[in-house]
């Protein structure tokens, strides 16, 4: 029996070893991991240069407190702004305190200039933000909130692609508007470019901050660096996590100039993030994410959404929609997405839920054809099962 508290419904499965795409158990079952501990290991399982990297750093130094400098943490900070919109980065350890920390830079900035009042965040409803406790207010869902009261007042929620309501909720007292470019946890839906340039246009009318949570899509998922970059806007800030640590807990805030002016001093700290292992890793994961490896996103999403479509068309009466960006990928089914998601696992391969019955698909960002095939191949044979 384990002791873990039940806040999980876990698979009866465990792994000793993970291998690129591929996950191994003890008794020598080989799965085809597209989940990658969701969206995280952007490099696959033991990456060779990861795996060198926290090894050389491990034997240097692990953890020194923010009160000094990290040469390693100034050195990522410095790819990632030379990289992005960003002028400046305070770094994390998780998604969560990543968007937390998003909303804290939109705040203070305005306190910083004299509009303390401007401090309200406009949300999406059922969005995901993460599962601190202003987190989950933030995603205005029902079911991570049930129980967790009081309400954590500052949000204000519309409904996805209700554009009525959201020119409606931005007052005297709006700080910034706080969405996914694309819905991960919520169904895997992309906001389309148009809306996130009205977007931008809207917030640079009322004078308020845009906050793109790329925690998710970023860091190469959608087949850029950044998902909203097909839009080709400057958002004004950008919490990352999952693939910037390929496995390593790692969370960060990108920021300009005008908004990380006000982080003074004192504002904001933490006592693990930017630590030097982190950064080792960081560094090692964000050289790999060049423009060969998005080309190679770039294809390997169009082969396989191509493919998946092909399987759609074969059985219209399961597969309702596919969808998605990059290797962000969502099945959107007529069946019943935990059956499917099961009957995948007994035939090795390895998917997760998201909302609006979705499966979500998330092949590790150097994922091969071959692999793909192997996918489709069990998708199809699934598919054939369920009829
Ligand atoms: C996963 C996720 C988070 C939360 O990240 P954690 O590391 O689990 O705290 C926040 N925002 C988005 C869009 C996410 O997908």
């Amino acid at each position: 029996m384990s002791v873990l508290a039940p806040n999980y419904k876990r698979k009866n499965l465990s792994f000793i070893r993970g291998k690129g795409s591929f996950l191994i158990t003890a008794d020598g079952n080989k799965y085809l991991d597209f989940v990658q501990g969701i969206a995280v290991n952007s490099l696959g399982h033991a990456n060779k240069k990861l795996i060198s990297a926290i090894n050389k750093q491990s034997k240097k130094l692990w953890h020194v407190s923010n009160a000094f400098r990290i040469p390693e943490g100034e050195k990522l900070a410095k790819k990632l702004v030379k990289k992005t919109f960003a002028d400046a980065i305070i770094f994390q350890n998780s998604g969560a305190e990543a968007t937390e920390t998003a909303i804290k830079v939109a705040r203070r900035y305005f306190y910083s200039i004299g509009k303390k009042h401007k401090n309200r965040i406009i949300c999406i409803k059922n969005s995901f933000h993460g599962r601190t406790i202003a987190a989950i207010h933030a995603s205005g869902s029902k079911k991570m909130t049930e129980g967790f009261g009081p309400k954590v007042p500052g949000f204000d929620h519309f409904e996805f692609g209700n554009h009525k309501k959201l020119k409606k909720l931005i007052k005297k007292n709006t700080a910034a508007i706080m969405i996914e470019t694309v819905l991960g946890e919520g169904g895997i839906k992309v906001i389309p470019e148009f809306c996130i340039k009205e977007l931008r246009k809207l917030c640079d009318k009322h004078k308020i901050l845009l906050i793109l949570d790329e925690v998710q899509c970023g860091i190469g998922r959608s087949g850029k660096f950044f998902a909203f970059e097909y839009a080709n806007v400057k958002p004004d800030i950008v919490p990352i996590a999952k693939g910037i640590g390929g496995g390593f807990p790692i969370g960060a805030v990108l920021m300009t100039k005008k908004v990380s002016k006000a982080m003074k001093p004192g504002t904001h700290g933490s006592t693990f993030g930017g630590n030097p292992l982190a950064m080792a890793v960081g560094n090692a994961v964000i050289d790999q994410i060049n423009k060969n490896l998005l080309k190679n996103v770039n294809k390997m999403s169009k082969y396989f959404i191509h493919g998946l479509n092909e399987i759609k068309i074969k059985y219209p009466k399961i597969i309702k929609e596919v969808r998605g960006i990059g290797l962000l990928i969502g099945l959107q089914l007529f069946k019943d997405q935990t059956e499917f998601i099961k009957k995948l696992m007994e035939n090795k391969l390895l998917t997760i839920r998201a909302a609006e019955n979705v499966i979500r698909i998330l092949p590790p960002l150097n994922v091969t054809k071959r692999e793909i095939d192997i996918a489709l191949k069990i998708i199809s044979k699934v598919c054939n099962q369920i009829k």
